[in-house]
């Protein structure tokens, strides 16, 4: 059922011209479900000069027309998304009802951006004498590299995707060897609605060799990554020795704050909802959750009791509400992360083990009396692990928060108005959610800022990161 995955090169599925390929090994079961083809030199010579060929051909299809191709890709995605969501099970661990989820959310984004495209204006500035016209244009900036990776096999590559074709740009997706079969259907949808050959194209291999190959060519204008925050900094260095434009959408340790006037009983329902989401393996997931001294008892109480009502298995069964990891790394990221903070005085309030020897299954966990200096206190744990503190003030809390050089995603729960505007004025993220779970929808910016990158994944401002700016003044008309 699992496919062997090809490469899509100039509007063709292909091999490798090595005809090298990579296992695809479930995290369920630890077994290979497939293969998935290597890209090598000669593979991303054809894919750039496809791009730099497609480019030429979809600048010139107007806004209009683009945003019928790509609705039809949407269509079809939806069509397709009981057949998929099947694969990115298979192949990233996440329960079936969160992949079909994501591969009907990636529809949402491509429709999204299929409109928003249509407005990208520009404007015809005043100028100070008669007879001069002065124009502000837009145009795509050219063929992209996009890097992405296996939390989310579909959502970070459409984002990426969906912005560039919208904007009249082609794109090479490096898409992530370890999930590749969702990401490739994804791009199936795209092919099938129409778009012309080489606008798309779809490899897979090293990444830091691809990486390397791409972001220097000159026919790449603009790449954009998603990933962790270390590796994020290299390809930002390397796109910036080569002047190439950058997105970047990278780690976080997203603290929550809750106040004694919350609804307590409500924030720990949904944040353990948020927080075991995609086995915790998820850029903004709730990390840090700083409780105010009154409530504290209470809100632990309710937060060990929704965690171990978390039924962890095979995601492909009905009664899973949370898969495996997705890959053996992040099993011996959580007992060393774990392993640490125990030694350092912290409490294993739930959870906290390897579950059986078979797969990448791992308990929701929490931890309580972390001191500040173990590791779990600074590194992102991108896994089911949730640590819980309590604090005094509302200062203890902002200067918490704002301690660590992450900023992207932060959430608040208060009935206070007054509380709620201060601590969305006080907290150094790119974004922060009050009282709810509502962020990464395609219609609003998505993005963090100090060392979780720059740019946005969502919104108009996504647009804006595959767009130049081109000023015309024209006289004597
Ligand atoms: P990693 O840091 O090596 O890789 C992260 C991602 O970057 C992967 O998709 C990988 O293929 C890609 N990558 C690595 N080196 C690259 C290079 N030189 N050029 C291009 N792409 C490259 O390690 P990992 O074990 O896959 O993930 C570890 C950490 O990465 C996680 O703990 C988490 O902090 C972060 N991460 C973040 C996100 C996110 O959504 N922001 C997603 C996945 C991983």
């Amino acid at each position: 059922m699992y496919p062997n995955v090809l490469l899509l090169i100039d509007g063709v599925w292909t091999e490798a011209a090595s005809k090298k390929t990579l296992p695809v090994v479930s995290p369920a079961t630890g077994e290979p479900v497939g293969t998935v083809a290597h890209a090598e030199r000669a593979d991303l010579d054809r894919a750039l000069e496809a791009a730099d060929k497609g480019f030429r051909v979809w600048r010139k299809v107007s806004a209009f027309d683009r945003s019928k191709v790509m609705r039809k890709a949407a269509d079809l995605l939806r069509e397709r998304a009981d057949k998929i969501a099947p694969l990115m099970t298979m192949e990233q661990g996440k329960p079936l009802p969160e992949a079909k989820g994501e591969v009907l959310a990636g529809a949402d984004v491509i429709d999204w951006f299929a409109e928003e495209a249509r407005r990208t204006y520009g404007r015809v500035v005043p100028a100070r004498a008669d007879g001069i016209y002065q124009l502000v244009i837009k145009e795509p900036v050219g063929p992209v590299a996009a890097f992405t990776p296996w939390n989310f096999p579909i959502n970070q590559v459409v984002r990426k995707l969906s912005c560039a074709v919208a904007a009249g740009c082609s794109i090479i997706v490096k898409a992530p060897e370890e999930t590749p079969a969702s990401p490739a259907e994804l791009i199936r949808c795209f092919v099938d609605a129409g778009l012309p050959a080489g606008v798309v194209n779809l490899v897979y291999g090293v990444p830091a060799e691809i990486s390397e190959y791409l972001i220097p060519h000159p026919i790449i204008r603009k790449m954009s990554f998603t990933g962790s925050t270390a590796i994020g900094k290299q390809l930002a260095a390397l796109a910036g020795a080569h002047m190439k434009r950058v997105t970047m959408e990278l780690g976080g340790h997203a603290p929550v704050i809750v106040f004694d006037d919350a609804d307590v009983d409500t924030a720990s329902k949904l944040l353990a909802g948020a927080k075991y989401r995609n086995a915790g393996q998820v850029c903004v997931s709730p990390t840090r959750l700083l409780v105010q001294e009154r409530v504290y008892d209470r809100f632990v109480d309710g937060f060990l009791q929704h965690s171990k009502s978390i039924k962890v298995g095979n995601g492909l069964e009905a009664s899973t509400t949370m898969g495996p990891l997705a890959n053996p790394r992040r099993i011996d990221a959580m007992q060393t992360l774990i392993g640490d903070a125990t030694k350092r005085g912290a409490k294993v309030r739930v959870g906290g083990n390897r579950i059986g020897n078979k797969g990448n299954f791992f308990e929701p966990t929490v931890i309580t009396d972390v001191p500040k200096d173990a590791r779990v206190m600074n590194e992102e744990p991108f896994g089911p692990l949730a640590i819980i503190s309590p604090f005094s003030s509302f200062e203890d809390a902002v200067t918490e928060a704002n301690r660590l050089p992450y900023g992207l995603a932060s959430y608040a729960y208060t009935r206070s108005a007054k509380t709620a505007n201060a601590i969305a004025a006080s907290v150094e993220a790119g974004m922060m959610s009050i009282n709810h779970h509502g962020l990464a929808l395609p219609e609003v910016p998505f993005g963090g800022i100090k060392d979780s990158g720059y740019g946005s994944e969502g919104g108009l401002e996504a647009i804006e990161g595959y767009l130049n700016t081109k000023f015309v003044t024209q006289a004597g008309l």
